[in-house]
Parts: C-alpha cells; sequence; structure tokens
C-alpha cells in the first residue's frame, strides 16, 4: 500500500529528521518545501530570487507558488507509491489544494509533532546543517564541522536567529497551527509528543502508519 504521510508541526519540532527516516524505511520520497526553495535560493532561479526575502524574514511564500512546486513533484514517478511530506501544507489553503491532489490517492496519514515553544527556540538557535546536502546535523554533535553524511561543511541556516526565530514561531501560530483543527477530526490524523528522543518519536510515527494500514482509527 502506498505511504502518503504529512508531516506537522512547528519549525524545529523535528519534522525534517522524522521525515528522513520514514522515507528511507519505507523506500519512498521525502518532499521538504524548505529544502526545494533553498535549493532555488542557492542556484539564484528566479524562485529562489523570488523568495529569499520571505524566508529570511521568517515569512511564508505565497500559497500558489507552493501549490506549484508539490503538485509538480507529487507527479513524477517516485512519488506514485508514496511520500512525506515536511513543511507542506502550512495554511489552510495549501491543505485544500493537497486534498484535491490526492483525492484518488489513498488515505493520507497526518502527524502533529508538537514541541514546548522554549524548546524549539533553543533547538533552532543551537541547530546546523550541512551546506552541501542540507541534512541536519545530530543535535548532541556539537563538535563535528563536517557533515556525517557527505563530508560539506556544517553551517547555520540564514534564518536560524533569534529574530527571524522568532517571526517563524508567530508565522506558524498565525497560519499553520490552523491545520491541526483543519485534520483534527481524520480517522487517520494523530499529534504526538515531539519532545523526546528521536528514535521514540520515529517508533510512535510508525505506530501511527501502521494502524492506518490495518484499518484502525490511529
Ligand atoms: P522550513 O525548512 O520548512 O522551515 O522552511 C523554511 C522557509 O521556507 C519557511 O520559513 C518559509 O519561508 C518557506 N516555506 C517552506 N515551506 C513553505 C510552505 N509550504 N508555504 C510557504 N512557505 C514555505
Amino acid at each position: 500500500m502506498a505511504l502518503n504521510l504529512i508531516m506537522l508541526g512547528p519549525p524545529g519540532a523535528g519534522k525534517g529528521t522524522q521525515a528522513d527516516t520514514i522515507a528511507r524505511d519505507y523506500g519512498i520520497p521525502k518532499v521538504s518545501t524548505g529544502d526545494i526553495l533553498r535549493e532555488a535560493v542557492q542556484n539564484r532561479t528566479e524562485m529562489g530570487r523570488a523568495a529569499k526575502a520571505r524566508i529570511e524574514a521568517g515569512e511564508l511564500v505565497s500559497d500558489e507558488v507552493m501549490v506549484g512546486i508539490v503538485r509538480e513533484r507529487l507527479e513524477r514517478p517516485d512519488a506514485r507509491r508514496g511520500f512525506v511530506l515536511d513543511g507542506f501544507p502550512r495554511t489552510i489553503p495549501q491543505a485544500a489544494a493537497l486534498d484535491e491532489m490526492l483525492a484518488d490517492r489513498g488515505p493520507v496519514v497526518v502527524v502533529d509533532i508538537a514541541v514546548p515553544q522554549e524548546v524549539l527556540v533553543r533547538r533552532l538557535l543551537t541547530r546546523r546543517i550541512c551546506s552541501e546536502c542540507g541534512t541536519n546535523a545530530r543535535p548532541d554533535d556539537v563538535l563535528s564541522v563536517l557533515c556525517a553524511r557527505c563530508g560539506g561543511k556544517l553551517v547555520q541556516r540564514s534564518d536560524d536567529n533569534e529574530a527571524v526565530v522568532r517571526a517563524r514561531l508567530k508565522t506558524y501560530a498565525q497560519q499553520t497551527q490552523p491545520l491541526v483543527e483543519y485534520y483534527r477530526n481524520r480517522q487517520t490524523f494523530r499529534s504526538i509528543d515531539g519532545n523526546q528522543p528521536p528514535a521514540v518519536v520515529t517508533a510512535a510515527v510508525r505506530a501511527a502508519v501502521a494502524a492506518v494500514a490495518a484499518g484502525r482509527p490511529v
């Protein structure tokens, strides 16, 4: 059965880390809209140039652009057997557009990863990512300067500084948190405590996926 999984949650909740693990486990692509935008910024494409200022202000890129990116990505052959969405949808109109895109593609599991705000701020301000492949460094690995996966240099994201982190959390509260209510009443929704070790969170995500596959309410 295809696995269509949406990772919801605030910035710093661990969506990307969990999405990486689950995508690898199930042999399906991780689709991270943040990664797609950062690559566009790095390559100075037209879309990247337009998105840069919004990303660095902690604001959202337009629904129209984001829905177009995701529609194109989910139509590629490698996403036919499913996908893990990380960072999309982030607004009600994006969620509505996604429902329409997925109408004939089987159940969609929605996992919301909840983490207290002060933990998010701490995580975001100490997070480092690889400048080459975009992978997050392990949070407990503060000594390495190079990426464990590809050897690239570890750097701080340009939007992981105090002012932008506060703006991103505000944007989340205003525009993305309402999605929890949008999805909450579905049989395939589950909220998970993200303030636990990554492996414990992964086990909870897997349990939610297994329950949906077995037709049990999660
Ligand atoms: P992320 O890596 O998911 O934290 O995304 C980084 C930034 O990219 C966000 O703060 C937004 O500016 C932008 N972005 C990523 N995904 C979306 C989305 N679905 N809708 C609008 N903007 C997005």
